[in-house]
C-alpha cells in the first residue's frame, strides 16, 4: 500500500570548510490522512533539515540529498519533480508554517491578500472570491472580527494572531500535508495550548496530515498519533504516542521525558537538562551516537550501532539495551506517570 507521504533512506550533508557534515543519515518514516506525526530532537539532530527536504528547501550547495533517498507524495518523488511540479505541491499539496510567522508573513501585505494569493493562484477564484475566503478561514482559526482584521496588516497582529493567520494562510488551499515546525516555540505557555488544540481541531474537521516538528515532547502529548524522535541525524525510538509516553525504551526518551516541565509536581520549578552534548556529524560515532551521555552505557555501545529491535508493529528502538545478553534495566519513574 503506498503512502500519503513517505520519506525512504534519506540522508543530507552539509559541505562546509570543515568538511562534510552528515545532518540526516538515513531516516525513513510515513504519514497518512488524519494521522500527526511528531517528530521530536533536540537542535541540531536532523528534524528541521528532514523536513525542509519534504518541501526542497534545503539550499544546494551547502546542501546535498544523497542518491538513495526518496521523497514519495502520492507515490510519485518529490526529489525529481519539475519546479512547476514543485511550485503545484507547496500551493496545493503540502503548506508549511515556521516558529516564526513574520518570516512566513509579508510584512507590507495586508493579511487578507496574503492568504487570497494562495486562492487566486492555485484555485483559480477571482479577488472577491478569495477575499471572502480569506474571512472564512480567519474566522476558522478563531480571529476575531475577521471582517475587519482582513484588511490589517500583520504588525497589527499580536504574535499568537499572527500564527493563527499564517495557519490559515498555510490551510487555504487545503493541503493534504500540513508540516508544523516548532510552531509554538516563540509563543508563550497559553497561546502556545490555544494554537495546537487549533491544529488538532482543523485536522479533525479537514483531515490533514499533519509532520509537527518540535524539541518539546510535552507539546505533542495531547496531538501526536505518532511519535519519532530523532538523535545524531538517526530515528532512534518511533511508536505510538502511548508506546512513547508510557513504554519508551530508549535512555534518550526517558532523558527527554524527565526535560518535559510540569505544572502538577512538587518540583515544577526544576527543568531537568541532559548533560554533555550530541556527538560531532562531520565525524559520527561508529557506536551508539548517544553513549557518551548515556547512564547505562556499555562497552559495544561504543564500539557498534545497535541493531533496531522492533517491540511491536508500531514501536522501535535502537539501543543494545534490548539485546537478549543485556542486563535488564527498567525506565526511570516520571513524576504523575508520563504527561
Ligand atoms: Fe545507551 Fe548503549 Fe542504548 Fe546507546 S545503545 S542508548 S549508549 S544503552
Amino acid at each position: 500500500m503506498s503512502h500519503l507521504l513517505e520519506v525512504k533512506d534519506l540522508k543530507v550533508t552539509f559541505h562546509t570548510y570543515a568538511g562534510e557534515v552528515q545532518s540526516v543519515r538515513g531516516v525513513s518514516f510515513y504519514v497518512d490522512k488524519g494521522e500527526t506525526l511528531a517528530i521530536v530532537g533536540e537542535s541540531g539532530c536532523g528534524k528541521s533539515v528532514t523536513s525542509k527536504s519534504i518541501m526542497r528547501l534545503i539550499p544546494t550547495p551547502p546542501g546535498d540529498i544523497k542518491e538513495g533517498s526518496q521523497i514519495l507524495f502520492d507515490g510519485k518523488d518529490i526529489l525529481k519533480m519539475s519546479d512547476k511540479e514543485l511550485r503545484d505541491l507547496r500551493g496545493e499539496d503540502i503548506s508549511m508554517i515556521f516558529q516564526d510567522a513574520m518570516t512566513s508573513l509579508n510584512p507590507t501585505m495586508k493579511i487578507g491578500d496574503q492568504i487570497a494569493e494562495n486562492l487566486i493562484i492555485h484555485r483559480g477564484m477571482n479577488k472577491k472570491e478569495a477575499l471572502d475566503e480569506a474571512i472564512k478561514m480567519l474566522k476558522l482559526v478563531n480571529i476575531p472580527n475577521a471582517d475587519k482584521r482582513v484588511n490589517q496588516y500583520p504588525h497589527e497582529f499580536s504574535g499568537g494572531m499572527r500564527q493563527r493567520a499564517m495557519i490559515a494562510m498555510a490551510l487555504a488551499c487545503n493541503p493534504k500535508v500540513l508540516i508544523a515546525d516548532e510552531p509554538t516555540t516563540a509563543l508563550d505557555v497559553t497561546i502556545q495550548a490555544q494554537i495546537m488544540d487549533l491544529i488538532r481541531e482543523l485536522q479533525d474537521k479537514l483531515g490533514t496530515a499533519v509532520i509537527l516538528i518540535t524539541h518539546d515532547l510535552g507539546v505533542v502529548a495531547g496531538v501526536a498519533t505518532k511519535i519519532q524522535v530523532m538523535y545524531a541525524g538517526m530515528i532512534i525510538e518511533r511508536g505510538t504516542r502511548e508506546e512513547l509516553f508510557y513504554n519508551s525504551k530508549h535512555p534518550y526518551t526517558w532523558a527527554l521525558l524527565q526535560s518535559v516541565p510540569r505544572l502538577d509536581t512538587k518540583h515544577k520549578n526544576e527543568l531537568y537538562s541532559i548533560p554533555g552534548t550530541p556527538p560531532d556529524l562531520l565525524k559520527p560515532p561508529v557506536g551508539c551516537p548517544f553513549a557518551s551521555r548515556c547512564a547505562y552505557c556499555m562497552e559495544i555501545c561504543k564500539e557498534e550501532m545497535p541493531e533496531v529491535t522492533k517491540i511491536s508493529e508500531t514501536h522501535e528502538v535502537q539501543c543494545w539495551l534490548q539485546h537478549p545478553l543485556a542486563p535488564k534495566v527498567e525506565a526511570p519513574k516520571f513524576e504523575g506517570g508520563a504527561i
